[in-house]
């Protein structure tokens, strides 16, 4: 390791986060690398280490011997400020290599905060923010994940974006690049053609024009880019790469155990929710591909624990019989089951069972508001008697503990519905009293609610965020109503809601408004203590912005939208015939009851697309 950083870690927190050389990374000969990618996380190595989709693209871009890709973290604040003042680039893990000798600087992008740690990566590793300022072909500087879904914000930074699945995308792009390499392509030839992979836009090729009134007026291609960039999916997901031989960190991170990817995509429909659109068709692994994954996986780590992963993880259809091949090897290794992401309206009393028979641990579960009707606005088809009788299981099966998720300032909201949520959390409470087990311990009811940002690519991509004072009013109403003991409530600031609603649906101009908060010190802004609403207004109001104008704005239904230069499939009328839905209360059904023609089966007829009745 480089003598200057060993120098400064004694003197930071959790030096372990800095030094690489964990168990499973992957390091190469130079000689035998034609292409080297550092793949940046633009938060913490915990935060980090625990994604998935890292760990999908940091095993696929190895698995290729002329590739290596290593892993690159961002610097706790004081990391940065030590390496800033020894003079220490950003650096990869692996080799300790500086970022900017890299070939591609690869960012993944799932949370809009993360946007001013972009920003503060680059600039630690001495590489020039704005992509017109880095005139040679490498550094490539590219980003994907779910915000790029919404490039915009980042538009002026990022050479190329990666649309939709990422794990062939990005080996596409690499290969490309290789040749340009080798041929001493220009850097605006090689992004010309790379506008050709399907799945990647590049924003440089793009003119946006503006009305009066602050809306786009039009945006226009040139050479030959595609309008709109198609997602993006992977050809075959039941076959697609899955890394079983993970790096094994050697601090504790916050995800510290085996992930297999059940299911891409959701069945469901929830209008409020971008990843449910935007992976769609939801695409299944087969339950004897997992169990092997996740065996070998578990062999290859150590580790003690292995959790399904999915949108909805009860939704996947093998899920019974996935479980119990599981637990043939798990149970007897005492390797724990962890189920995340529940539905209340099909948790059984044989699941239970099955996630319970190592380690119990709290249930989570997601009603996202209180109220039916409420609930058939936004298209979540969970009836407070399914949670209801969903908990009574869980109490009876000697659970204890509970943490229900709710949204406030959903379009439409009253009142009535927001104290509804009090009501539900009272009858769980109610539910543990009648059960007949687990009196030992007492219950603990979590309730949290975050402020509803509404997102682009959903059916709410037209909705006004409410104000951060009108979410507040709601947030007391309902901690007034919350006066039982076992309940503890918890919610999300309304500052950085107020600032993710900005990015989530912003346009190119935000570009400069991100800088400036950089500028002013903004970074890490993900975690509570880094972020501060004040930088961010008065970046907006320098760059004659305003935060009403991208977070509290109802659309026109024809506005032209800054994501419109993107496509998940799902088509534009078909989220305008949801919206309409939804204000009338009438759910959806899921895709497995009946297909609603959504659009996302023109893209790809794999998964559920192919298993449904077609109305
Ligand atoms: S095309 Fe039909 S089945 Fe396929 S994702 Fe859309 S609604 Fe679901």
């Amino acid at each position: 390791m480089n003598k200057n950083i060993e120098q400064i870690l004694p003197r930071v927190q959790k030096p372990a986060r800095y030094v690489g050389g964990e168990y499973g990374q992957v390091v190469k000969n130079l000689a035998d690398v034609t292409v080297r990618v550092a793949l940046c996380f633009p938060d913490t190595y915990e935060i980090g280490m625990s994604n998935l989709g890292c760990r999908i693209l940091y095993g696929a871009c190895n698995d290729v011997p002329r590739f290596w890709c290593e892993r690159v973290f961002a610097p706790w604040s004081d990391m940065a400020s030590e390496m800033r003042g020894a003079g220490i680039p950003l650096y990869a893990l692996e080799s300790g290599d500086p970022v900017r000798d890299f070939d591609v600087v690869a960012f993944s992008l799932g949370y809009e905060m993360c946007y001013t740690t972009v920003m503060d990566m680059l600039d630690l590793a001495g590489i020039p923010l704005r992509a017109d300022e880095r005139e040679s072909l490498t550094p490539l500087v590219i980003a994907g994940g779910t915000c790029a879904f919404n490039p915009e914000p980042l538009a002026d930074f990022i050479d190329l974006f990666i649309v939709g699945d990422g794990e062939e995308t990005n080996l596409d792009v690499y290969t490309l690049l290789e040749a340009a390499k080798a041929a001493g392509q220009s850097k605006r030839d090689f992004l010309r053609a790379a506008a050709a992979i399907r799945g990647v836009y590049v924003p440089s090729l793009y003119d946006v024009s503006y009305n009066a009134d602050g809306t786009i007026a039009a945006i226009t291609p040139r050479d030959d880019a595609p309008l709109p960039v198609v997602k993006r999916v992977v050809s075959d997901f039941n076959t697609a790469y899955f890394p079983v031989t993970p790096v094994v960190p050697s601090t504790e991170i916050v995800h510290d155990r085996v992930s297999v990817e059940l299911t891409r995509g959701c069945v469901r429909g929830c209008r409020f929710c971008q990843a449910g659109y935007a992976y769609r068709p939801a695409r299944e692994r087969d339950a004897e591909t997992l169990l092997r994954q996740a065996v070998d996986s578990l062999k290859h780590s150590g580790y003690d624990e292995v959790t399904l992963l999915s949108l909805s993880t009860s939704d996947y259809t093998k899920l019974l019989p996935l479980c119990d091949g599981l637990l043939e090897w798990t149970e007897p290794r005492e390797v724990s089951l962890s189920l995340p992401s529940l539905r209340a309206d099909n948790f059984s009393m044989e699941l239970m069972e099955r996630v319970q028979r190592v380690r119990k641990s709290s249930l989570t579960f997601a009603p996202e508001a209180g109220s039916q009707r409420l609930r058939d606005i936004i298209n979540k088809n969970v009836t407070e008697d399914d949670l209801i009788s969903t908990c009574r299981t869980a109490f009876a099966g000697g659970y204890s503990a509970v943490k229900l998720y709710f949204m406030l300032g959903l379009p439409d909201e009253t009142d009535e519905d927001v104290l509804a949520i009090a009501d539900l959390s009272n009858k769980v409470v109610a539910a543990w009293r009648e059960s007949k087990r687990n009196r030992q311990r007492p219950l603990r009811l979590t309730v949290s609610t975050s402020h509803f940002v509404p997102k682009p690519h959903t059916a709410f991509q037209w909705e006004p965020q409410i104000e951060p004072r009108e979410y507040l009013r709601r947030v007391e109403l309902l901690r007034g109503a919350l006066k039982n003991r076992a309940i503890s409530y918890n919610w999300h600031s309304a500052d950085t809601s107020l600032i993710e609603a900005v990015l989530a649906r912003g346009d190119r101009r935000l570009g400069r408004v991100i800088e400036r908060v950089f500028r002013a010190g903004g970074r890490l802004e993900a975690w509570d203590e880094y972020f501060a609403l004040d930088r961010w207004t008065d970046a907006l109001t320098a760059e004659g912005l305003s935060a009403a104008f991208y977070a509290h704005r109802e659309r026109a239904d024809d506005e032209i939208f800054p994501w419109d230069v993107t496509s998940t499939g799902v088509t534009r009328a078909f989220l305008a015939r949801e919206r309409e839905l939804s204000k009338r209360g009438t759910v959806t059904p899921d895709c497995r009851t009946a297909c609603s023609d959504c659009g996302a089966r023109e893209i790809c007829d794999e998964g559920v697309c192919n298993e449904v009745r077609h109305v």
